[in-house]
């Protein structure tokens, strides 16, 4: 009747909109590592707006990035009146310690003790 050429692989067209053989796809979070599912619903979206990044992040970490961001850009843009208190672990002394910052990742943060330790210890060079 009709050779179907088998299309499993045929180069993933997507403009058979009712025809898509979609499956919920499992990603590993770059934030946490634990496993997110990212369904069909979700992937016809993100190709209806023609995205090329697939999504790195689970829900609660994608949004914990988007309200840290939201954070520091409303406190840039409120000038720095407002405090910020970030709880970090002091990369000196590993004591638990707040600063009035959010650290970038991978950068190291001390306390507020160490921090005068060692800019004393600069400057006296
Ligand atoms: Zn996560
Ligand atoms: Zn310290």
């Amino acid at each position: 009747m009709n050779e179907a050429k088998t299309a499993s692989e045929t180069n993933g067209e997507w403009n058979h909109a009712g025809e898509l053989e979609l499956e919920d796809r499992s990603i590993k979070c770059v934030d946490c590592g634990e496993d997110f599912i990212w369904t069909i619903g979700e992937q016809t979206f993100f190709h209806d707006k023609g995205l090329q990044n697939e999504p790195k992040r689970c829900k609660p970490c994608k949004q914990a990035k988007n309200e840290r961001l939201a954070a520091i850009a409303a406190a840039q843009e409120s000038g720095t009146r407002q405090r910020i208190e970030v709880s970090v672990k002091c990369a000196q002394c590993g004591g638990q310690t707040t600063v009035p910052f959010y650290p970038s990742q991978g950068r190291p943060v001390y306390c507020r003790s160490c921090f005068l330790a060692m800019r004393a210890s600069q400057d006296s060079v």
